[in-house]
């Protein structure tokens, strides 16, 4: 399983992952659209913080059940605990820095976040092959 490190700009937060990237997710909700940021799904054991648990910031909107982590000192948005499946973390690829994205070209796929109840079922359904 390939392992990736990742982190915030001042390197205040840092985690790794275990995992085989091989699609990313992009939410066209209010938050996702404005941070731009790719989701990848880990489950909690294939999941480290390394370092910055002090400056690890949270926020929270709408039905407060997703966690929104960003770094406190740099602002960057590193992971989430997803209102889809709050038992998972939701990476930011973009924070990968041994993860090339322009290299690797993972399919983007689309998650309708605006209609989050109509689409949520989308978002849990299995991968597909
Ligand atoms: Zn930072």
């Amino acid at each position: 399983m390939p392992h990736y490190r990742g982190s915030c700009h001042c390197a205040a937060i840092t985690f790794e992952i275990d995992a085989l990237i091989e699609r990313v997710t992009q939410c066209n909700c209010s938050v996702c659209t404005k941070k731009g940021i790719l989701h990848f799904r880990v489950p909690p054991n294939d999941f480290r913080l390394v370092s910055g648990e002090a400056e690890l910031g949270t926020y929270r909107f709408g039905t407060g059940v997703a966690k929104h982590h960003f770094c406190t000192v740099c602002g960057i948005h590193v992971f989430t605990r997803p209102r889809a499946a709050p038992e998972l973390y939701t990476v930011n690829v973009r924070c990968l820095d041994d993860y090339d994205l322009e290299k690797e070209r993972p399919e983007i796929v689309p998650f309708d976040g605006r209609n989050f109840e109509a689409q949520v079922d989308t978002l849990n359904a299995p991968a597909p092959r």
